[in-house]
């Protein structure tokens, strides 16, 4: 049985003021919710600051990124997964369409990451999803396998993604406003499992896999009722705290 996540990736956004109130407004509108796991990823600065709010709460707390070196030293603007663990972070996003597109983040560097997130026990929620273009020439899978790829070829690949979190995420899906329908989300969850389970059975049935792209108040059920759909990455709908809180429950 998959316990169902809703991940919400604030990306950069927030004040000091607007953070204490979205967390606080989250925190009240849930309540006690062991049907679902909720994790909310803010920007790296307001980690402590959420970390202390959510003290004593059910709320996971994740980060946006991690760098690839488990070992400290010269990778200026980056953040260790020892660092994310030391201040209460238990998730963290790798491999973001807007890392892999704005900041040129390749699949081995994403793997890589991955990795460094398992080893310093961060579970690594990572983000697979493809450009409007390979949907319409018909490549889908081919991008998500080779996306997959990236990490199944590391010498403990399958062990990697077994303590990981999958995300599919269209890219001409994300702060469009444009939904995957559920049908074809599931198509590509589906397809997910079934790449996975030519690896690993267990990993393919047990790995939780989030859908991620315009997901609202409104679609989350639809989305969220389909077999392999587990969950949820939010964006711009985890700023809201009623659409957000919406969507957790949606889930649960
Ligand atoms: C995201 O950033 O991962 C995302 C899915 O954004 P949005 O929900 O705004 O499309």
């Amino acid at each position: 049985m998959r316990r169902p996540l809703v991940a919400g990736n604030w990306k950069m956004n927030g004040t000091r003021k607007s953070v204490v109130e979205l967390i606080d407004g989250i925190k009240g509108g849930l309540g006690h919710h062991p049907a679902v796991e909720v994790l909310v990823c803010p920007p790296a600065l307001f980690i402590d600051s959420v970390a202390s709010q959510l003290k004593g709460s059910e709320i996971r707390l994740g980060a946006q990124n991690v760098c690839q070196s488990t070992a400290p030293g010269a990778f200026t603007g980056e953040l260790s997964a020892s660092m994310l663990q030391e201040f209460d972070c238990c998730y963290v996003i790798v491999g973001h369409s807007e890392r892999r597109h704005i900041y040129g983040e390749s699949d081995k560097l994403i793997a890589e990451r991955l990795a460094a997130a398992v080893a310093g026990e961060v579970t690594p929620v990572l983000c697979i999803g493809e450009l409007l273009e390979t949907r319409e020439n018909g490549t889908t899978e081919q991008a998500i396998a080779q996306q997959l790829d990236a990490v199944l070829k590391l010498e403990n690949g399958v062990e990697l993604l077994r303590q990981s979190v999958l995300a599919y995420e269209p890219v001409w899906a994300i702060g469009t406003g444009k939904t995957a329908s559920p049908e074809q989300a599931q198509e590509v969850h589906a397809f997910i499992r079934a790449y996975l389970a030519k690896y690993d059975e267990t990993l393919a049935n047990g790995v939780r896999i989030l859908y991620g792209g315009s997901v609202n108040a409104t679609n989350a059920a639809d989305l969220f009722s389909m077999p392999d759909i587990d969950g949820g990455l939010i964006g711009g709908a985890s700023l809201k705290v009623n659409d957000f809180v919406a969507i957790c429950k949606a889930a649960g």
